[in-house]
């Protein structure tokens, strides 16, 4: 389908490490989105909203130009994107709605295992190979560092091997890639989580009104996600203790047991998942039936 301007427009990654959960997101937000078509744009069908399936490295600038009215990226794209576009003359506007609660990464300068790293003057006349090179630029000049930066779109990991490059800037999660590649993690530059964007200067009545409404939705399923329900029965004369073990229950709700006096069931929702250590101490202190529940959305 032709993408019609009535519609508010979404840009999101079509597939990769930010597309599942920027689904998952939208579709905790009530958007129907039909997820099987393979098309560029989706159609939400229950609400004005079309969805543009794209590469990420897109979606900065399409929320830019006025292309997407909102985009869910990664901030280490955004910010490459919009230093990019800075240095290029071209309009690099934007507002962060929202930092979402996921696609948490770092940024960060690998060097070979073998070399003796003695921290960013170690740096000085290397070559290091990035798919970020703005971003690298700027730390460089902040630290007061001269090396030679050379783009690559990919495969960044391997260039020091190959001989493309003394050191390399690229993205990490748990370290894994680099040490398969005989590089260890010397310097993070950025830490990223991915974020929600709208344009600049949105004229359309219409598009705010519907924004203003998924917003606390987005809100909610965010708050949703780190909280809990927890139930347990907790025997009276410990109450206070009890309570004092658990995260946020300062109002409880307090239910009486049929049967049996001594005890009292209590649900409280909770800002903090329980962990085993508070769940053993409860029980040490007569609480019994203990359940943390998983609480799928959120008003307040
Ligand atoms: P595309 O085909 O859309 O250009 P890509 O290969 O550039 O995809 P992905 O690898 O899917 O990008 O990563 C998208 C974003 O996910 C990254 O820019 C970053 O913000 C985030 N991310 C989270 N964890 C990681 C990680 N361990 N490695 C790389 N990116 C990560
Ligand atoms: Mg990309």
């Amino acid at each position: 389908p032709a993408i019609e301007s009535k519609r508010l427009r979404i840009g999101m990654q079509k597939s990769g490490r930010l597309s599942i959960e920027s689904q998952a997101l939208l579709s905790s937000c009530g958007l129907k989105i039909n997820l099987r078509e393979q098309r560029l744009i989706a159609h939400v069908e229950n609400m004005p909203i079309d969805i543009l399936r794209v590469r990420d490295d897109d979606i900065p600038g399409l929320v830019m130009d006025g292309v997407c009215d909102l985009g869910i990226i990664g901030e280490n794209v955004l910010e490459e994107v919009s230093l990019q576009r800075q240095i290029d003359n071209e309009s690099a506007d934007y507002e962060v709605l929202a930092r979402l609660d996921f696609g948490g990464c770092r940024l960060s300068i690998a060097v070979p295992q073998e070399e003796q790293y003695q921290g960013v003057s170690s740096l000085e006349g290397k070559t290091i190979a990035t798919t970020y090179p703005r971003l690298l630029t700027r730390y460089l000049k902040q630290q007061g560092v001269n090396a030679r930066v050379v783009m690559l779109t990919g495969s960044v990991e391997v260039a020091p091997r190959a001989g493309l490059a003394d050191a390399i800037c690229d993205l990490v999660s748990t370290g894994a890639t680099l040490e398969a590649n005989g590089l260890k993690e010397a310097e993070v530059i950025y830490r990223s989580k991915a974020v929600l964007i709208q344009r600049k200067g949105l004229a359309d009545a219409q598009h705010q009104k519907l924004i203003a409404k998924l917003m606390p939705r987005i809100q909610g399923v965010m708050q949703a996600n780190e909280s809990k329900y927890i139930m347990l029965h907790a025997p009276r004369a410990k109450l206070d203790e009890v309570i004092a073990l658990l995260p946020g229950a300062e109002n409880p709700t307090l239910l009486p047991l049929a049967g049996n006096n001594d005890m009292v069931a209590l649900h409280v929702v909770s800002s903090e998942t329980l962990f085993w250590e508070t769940m053993e101490q409860l029980k040490v202190l007569g609480a019994s039936s203990i359940l943390v529940l998983p609480i799928e959305k959120m008003m307040e």
